[in-house]
């Protein structure tokens, strides 16, 4: 019987379990990307990332070949490209990883079971990640312990592939072109690819680490000592149990060869990275639990309080506030598609909080920015930093108070807004305050709507309603 791997975000070949499974059943392998409009143009996915897919797929083709393997894709919805498969071939087995995503994948998922269902083809999905799924599930920390346990598996010697598939399907990647995706074409600095993947990896336990805890959230200094892992993890060219594994080794190592003055610091660093890894299957698990996440507030009595204000938004996506430390942080990342947590944060809670724009817009306008958008990770906090999670508190960061803590000098402003390259420390945060302002005049005032939307949004925190 013919065996389907279906890629999805899981665009690698090694610690693959669906290839694994595949390939030992010693028959003929069709591995399939299928680019869905429904999914593609359902609004939260971007030219960024599509990009970043394409030059997955590019880099696992290679790979396939070299083990006989051919990579075949389509433009279409996957009910209609299985229809064709199972014209030509008849009842087929198909393997996957378990996708955690929004409304559209999830919906996507049950209209591919019920087809799968009708015409009595078998699916089987593989936990990529430590997350649960069903009734039945066991607690997510168990699963954890087992799922860490689990083998490593190398990517296939040989595979077999098929000589004709049916014709939506095609080998020549360039097919993909012609799909819609929403956003600009910007070139970016993160490459897709599991050797890329690799590579930041290898970068990060060989040359990055050392300052991991000490730089995360100075922006100028961060991209040298983070793992920038993050596209690599949501794309799947990279396994995270793998990555997991690979800091335990780290950390063994370390025991074993550091100088003990070193050590405890430098194991800091690692058992921090090794929190984080952790916590991104805790924030999937909350989009597997609630897949409308995007676009339902947790706290339904914040809803309409927030406005459309194409003015105020176009500022902000554009960097153009005229609040230095928040143009730069949104300009680099518009350029590079990537930028660290604590001004991710920043950002976010600026729009949503100080400018009070809808969260799914300012959310939309940074996923689309962010290579790493992870549906799971990225509403999650979109809710949390909008102040909506009613278990949390409403974040309000003083984005003139985090130039000057986080960017002292202000050599990360001077990188992103040349004009401000000739103004000293204190000037440049604050340009304004010079007699003639050579930057662009603020377009809020930030201390009065700090405190206009913070009593407003602890009223309803508080009252259910705006206080007086
Ligand atoms: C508003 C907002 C939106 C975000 N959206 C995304 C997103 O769409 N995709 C995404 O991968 N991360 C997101 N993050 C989390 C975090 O900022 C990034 O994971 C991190 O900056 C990526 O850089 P890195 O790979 O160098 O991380 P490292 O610090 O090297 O951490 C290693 C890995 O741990 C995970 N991780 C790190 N921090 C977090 C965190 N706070 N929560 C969950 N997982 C974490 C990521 O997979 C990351 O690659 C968001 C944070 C905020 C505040």
């Amino acid at each position: 019987m013919l065996q389907l791997v279906w890629f999805k975000r899981d665009i690698r070949l090694f610690d693959h379990q669906a290839i694994h499974h595949a390939v030992a059943t010693g028959e003929k392998v069709l591995f399939m990307y299928i680019a869905e409009p429904s999914i593609w143009q359902a609004g939260d996915l971007a030219k960024r990332h599509f990009t970043f897919m394409q030059q997955s797929l590019e880099d696992i083709q290679q790979s396939l070949r070299k083990i006989g393997g051919e990579l075949y894709v389509a433009i279409g919805e996957m009910e209609s490209i299985l229809d064709d498969i199972y014209k030509m071939y008849g009842a087929f087995r198909m393997h996957s990883h378990y996708e955690h995503g929004i409304q559209p994948t999830f919906d996507r998922d049950l209209r591919v079971k019920r087809w799968m269902h009708e015409h009595t083809c078998l699916w089987t999905e593989y936990a990529d990640f430590p997350v649960v799924r069903g009734k039945n599930a066991p607690r997510r920390r168990d699963f954890l312990k087992e799922w860490i346990k689990e083998t490593i598996l190398a990517i296939p010697r040989q595979v077999f592939s098929l000589s004709t598939v049916p014709n939506g399907l095609t080998n020549d990647l360039t097919i993909l072109e012609s799909l819609q995706v929403p956003g600009e074409e910007r070139a970016i600095d993160i490459r897709g690819g599991e050797k890329e993947g690799i590579a930041y990896a290898k970068r990060f336990f060989e040359e990055k680490y050392m300052r991991y805890n000490i730089n995360m959230n100075k922006p100028y200094v961060a991209p040298s000592s983070s793992s920038i892992i993050s596209p690599y993890l949501t794309w799947g060219n990279i396994s995270l149990k793998s990555l997991m594994r690979a800091v335990q080794k780290h950390m063994k190592h370390l025991k074993q060869t550091a100088n003990p003055s070193e050590y405890d610091f430098l194991f800091e660093q690692l058992k921090s990275f090794q929190a984080r890894l952790e916590w991104r299957s805790s924030f999937v698990q909350t989009v597997e639990n609630f897949p409308m996440m995007h676009i339902r507030s947790l706290d339904s009595r914040f809803e309409g309080i927030r406005h459309q204000n194409p003015e105020l938004l176009n500022a902000y996506i554009k960097g153009e506030t005229g609040l230095p430390f928040l143009d730069a942080c949104m300009r680099s990342l518009q350029q590079t598609g990537w930028i660290n947590f604590k001004q991710r944060a920043m950002l976010a809670t600026f729009g949503c909080n100080v400018l009070l724009l809808d969260w799914r817009v300012v959310g939309k306008v940074l996923a689309h920015a962010f290579t790493d958008y992870d549906p799971g990770i990225h509403w999650k906090q979109m809710q949390l930093q909008s102040g909506i999670d009613p278990k949390h508190h409403i974040p309000m960061h003083n984005v003139i108070k985090q130039g000057k803590e986080n960017d002292p000098k202000g050599e990360f402003i001077k990188l992103y807004i040349p004009e401000l390259r000739h103004l000293d420390n204190t000037n440049i945060h604050e340009p304004w305050s010079l007699e003639i302002n050579p930057y662009i005049t603020p377009i809020i005032d930030l201390k009065q709507s700090m405190d206009d939307h913070k009593k407003l949004l602890y009223g309803i925190k508080k009252n259910g309603h705006a206080s007086e």
